[in-house]
């Protein structure tokens, strides 16, 4: 048995918490007082056992007191634990009365050495039995040590004594008395908290609920969002596109020739359109990402191919700003890679488009090459300019989707602010990540890090 079971063993389960405590504390003291008996009778025991020839008379009587006494305990005991508390206590206390009455010669009992032991049963009852109790113990041991000193031979009445009794016993009543009363308050305020928390418990279940049901619309508002973005991006592309084709037949002169003026308006209706368009784009593959709908197409493509088309697509507005485009693949890269080129482009020409916009002088650099440290199985495309750099606390912010640094410079160009989340997005599909590393005033590398295929990590 472990001490686990011990301990079952002394708790009595009952209604009322202070008859449950007080039966406790009996079958506490029951269990200390057995322990003392048993090793009374063992000791006894083994001196009746060493003298069997010629026992000795108190050692025989101490075994056998012993062993009633044993006995009287396990009744108690069972009285307590399976019937009733207050029988089992004024048992108890009746057997501790007699016995300390017997413990000694009468006139020690009376006046002597061992008058003290009455103080015990006392201070016993107010605890066990009821805080009352300890004034009922005082008058029998009063009455014990009252008929004891009938039979001394000059009979003095105890007066002085059983006065002492009764003052131990107002100390014990008074004590056992808040004891109980702090004890009940315990009780009270416990019982108040664990309704508290039920309460609370309850009004966080209903909160819960409006919360889940609040989030089930919001999802439900989003994918409408979403949907909508994406049915209108869809819908303004066609009659987008139609414009721009018109725009450039008619500037190629397929309509007939062009005045200066019509020349520049047409130049800037197809300026406008172009940007509408890239606008319509990126709204459309954010309202894609959010619905989940966009998915990646892996081929297997050539990484020079990547820079070739960067070239062509953003070749004309490096030149008109004046800035200088290099590309490098590095010896490392294998020569075909695994991904999907259209996205890789996108993402591509979307740094790039960005460098080139907020850089005025000096140039871009384009780095398809193998990242060192940590990424030994992946390949890298990293994208630098010597442009004005962003700022640490912008860092996060410029791939939050529609979210632009606040300044001159960003002011100045045109955008929703969707470009950088969108290939976040994409490079995060594709199983890579996007590092930026930038200084204010000393230019920014974006680079995006994906994984090689496992079939390219061993050749390389
Ligand atoms: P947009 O270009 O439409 O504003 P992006 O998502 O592409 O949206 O970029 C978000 C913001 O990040 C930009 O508005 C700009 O402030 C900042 N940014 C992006 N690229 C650069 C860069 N190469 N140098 C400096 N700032 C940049």
């Amino acid at each position: 048995m472990n001490l686990r079971r011990y301990s079952e063993l002394l708790e009595v389960s009952s209604g009322d918490p202070d008859d449950a405590r007080r039966r406790q504390l009996l079958n506490i003291l029951l269990l200390g007082l057995a322990v003392l008996t048993l090793l009374t009778i063992l000791i006894t025991g083994t001196v009746i056992a060493a003298h069997m020839a010629n026992p000795d008379k108190a050692a025989l009587l101490a075994f056998f007191v012993s062993l009633g006494a044993l006995a009287a305990i396990g009744l108690v005991f069972a009285i307590n634990h399976y019937w009733s508390g207050q029988v089992a206590s004024v048992l108890f206390l009746l057997m501790l009365t007699i016995v300390v009455a017997l413990s000694d010669e009468p006139r020690q009992v009376v006046e002597g050495r061992s008058v003290f032991l009455f103080t015990i049963p006392i201070l016993m009852a107010s605890v066990i039995l009821r805080p009352w109790a300890s004034f009922a113990l005082a008058g029998l041991s009063s009455l014990v040590i009252a008929t004891l000193a009938l039979r001394l031979p000059e009979y003095v009445p105890p007066a002085p004594t059983m006065l002492g009794f009764f003052a131990f016993a107002f100390v014990a009543w008074l004590s056992a008395r808040s004891l109980e009363s702090a004890l009940k308050d315990l009780r009270d305020i416990n019982r108040e908290l664990d309704q508290r928390v039920e309460k609370r418990t309850q009004e966080l279940q209903v909160a819960n609920k409006e919360l889940a049901r609040a989030n089930e619309r919001l999802r439900e508002l989003d994918r409408l969002k979403s949907k909508f973005v994406s049915m209108v991006s869809h819908e303004l592309r066609t009659p987008l596109g139609a414009i721009q084709g018109f725009a450039e037949m008619l500037q190629a002169g397929i309509y007939g020739s062009l005045s200066k003026k019509q020349e520049d308006a047409l130049e800037r209706i197809s300026k406008n359109t172009r940007r509408l368009l890239m606008i319509v784009n990126d709204l459309l593959d954010q309202a894609r990402i959010e619905a989940g709908e966009l998915s990646i197409r892996p081929t297997v493509f050539s990484p020079s191919d990547l820079t070739e088309d960067l070239k062509s697509t953003v070749g004309v507005l490096v030149e008109r700003k004046g800035l200088e485009l290099t590309t490098e693949v590095a010896d490392d890269v294998p020569d075909s890679l695994y991904g999907d080129k259209e996205r890789l482009h996108q993402i591509l020409v979307n740094l790039t488009d960005n460098a080139i916009k907020f850089t005025d002088e000096g140039g871009v650099h384009v780095h398809i090459c193998r990242p060192d440290g940590k990424h030994t199985s992946h390949w890298a495309i990293e994208v630098s300019d010597t442009g004005p750099g962003i700022s640490e606390e912008d860092e996060e912010l410029v791939f939050a989707p529609f979210r632009r640094v606040d300044d001159s410079m960003t002011r100045e160009h045109i955008g929703v602010g969707l470009g950088l989340s969108i290939v976040k997005q994409l490079v995060e599909l594709m199983n890579g990540e996007i590092i930026l590393e930038s200084e204010p005033g000393q230019g920014s590398t974006f680079t995006v890090v994906l994984p090689l295929q496992p079939e390219q990590r061993r050749t390389v």
